[in-house]
């Protein structure tokens, strides 16, 4: 059994958000902006009538990104070490989490590409160890989970083996040949995607997406005789379904199921954040949904998490806003 090396410490959850700029559309409908991040760690919401309601204008996280930031920012100082420690054989799983249109797509494209350009780079400047990476891609619509590099829509099982914990059966797993390959297989999972019209947002995703890099290697001296140097991780890149309730959206029949369901991951999700951010040994329920299930080897212990929470600045999504802000506030 290959084993991490990092120390069994509790990882304190790392708290980043993103703050969008106004759209072309919102610009046009004249919508106005009305949340502000003053300095790298506080956003706050400037509208006096707001104000004067009682609800906190001022919220803090580990660190909050100005709408005008580029994502390679948003990589550099949040995400990076979190995602690259996966080459030293920690687990590590990073989240975008916030209402339809927010920006959690856009965010977790560009950084899971930068992580991955990053690896490549510490590969070439590491020749005494020989890495394999491999790549895989699901999909969970529904509390059913679909492979994404598959044209076979078949839910996958997920199986309990007791080396290495909850395994999706069938699942394809990719060896990387190069970037072009990685690129290649990001564009058939966005193809694969499945796509729900809300009255939201016509390209809005009602699934959770797990984009997972596992990356295996020894030291090129040991390679065949002895195993002790060998590492094997996975960083894992979660596009969580909009966290908008499933009221917002056009609620009717299979759009009220999907609501049910796409709640049960996500508070599943934010009751497992929420035990973990509070250091809280004990029972931590990852057995309640399938996001939670898949993830939890990259979740808790000494895995590393950072929750990236994507925000529009528009007066008319303040309510979502405020609830992705106490999400947010729940897993510091
Ligand atoms: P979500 O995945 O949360 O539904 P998207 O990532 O699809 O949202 O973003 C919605 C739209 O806003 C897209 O057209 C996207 O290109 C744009 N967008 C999102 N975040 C930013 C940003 N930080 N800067 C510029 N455009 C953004
Ligand atoms: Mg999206």
């Amino acid at each position: 059994k290959v084993q991490g090396m990092g120390n069994v410490k509790e990882e304190k959850i790392l708290v980043l958000v993103r703050l969008r700029p106004l759209s072309e559309n919102e610009i046009t409908r004249n919508e106005v902006a009305d949340w502000e991040c003053i300095n790298p760690t506080t956003i706050l919401y400037r509208n006096s009538l707001q104000e004067r309601s009682g609800l906190p204008t001022a919220y803090s996280f580990d660190r909050v990104f100005r709408g005008d930031c580029a994502t390679r920012e948003v990589y550099e100082e949040g995400t990076k070490d979190i995602a690259l420690s996966v080459v030293g054989g920690i687990n590590s799983t990073i989240f975008a989490y916030g209402q339809t249109s927010s920006g959690k797509t856009y965010t977790m494209n560009g950084i899971t590409e930068y992580t991955v350009a990053d690896i490549y780079d510490y590969i070439q400047k590491h020749e005494e160890r020989a890495f394999v990476l491999k790549f895989s891609a699901v999909e969970i619509y529904n509390e059913v989970v679909r492979d994404l590099l598959s044209t076979d829509n078949a839910p996958l099982r997920l199986l309990d083996d007791p080396e290495r914990g909850t395994i999706i059966e069938k699942l394809t797993e990719e060896t990387l040949r190069d970037w072009n390959h990685l690129k290649e297989l990001l564009s058939i999972c966005e193809a694969q995607r499945q796509i729900g019209e809300t009255s939201l947002n016509e390209t809005s995703s009602r699934s959770h997406q797990i984009l997972r890099l596992t990356i295996e290697s020894s030291a090129r001296e040991f390679l065949g005789k002895d195993n002790s140097t060998a590492l094997a991780a996975s960083v894992n890149f979660v596009d969580l379904a909009g966290s908008e309730r499933a009221s917002q959206a056009l609620s009717v029949g299979q759009r009220l199921k999907e609501g049910c369901h796409i709640n049960r991951s996500l508070l599943t999700l934010g009751t497992v954040i929420r035990k973990l951010s509070k250091g809280r040994h004990g029972h931590v329920n990852y057995r309640d949904s399938k996001l939670t299930r898949i993830l939890q080897p990259a979740l808790g212990g000494n895995a590393r998490t950072a929750i990236i929470c994507t925000l529009s600045p528009a007066r008319s999504h303040v309510e979502q806003s405020r609830n992705t802000l106490l999400f947010a506030s729940c897993a510091k």
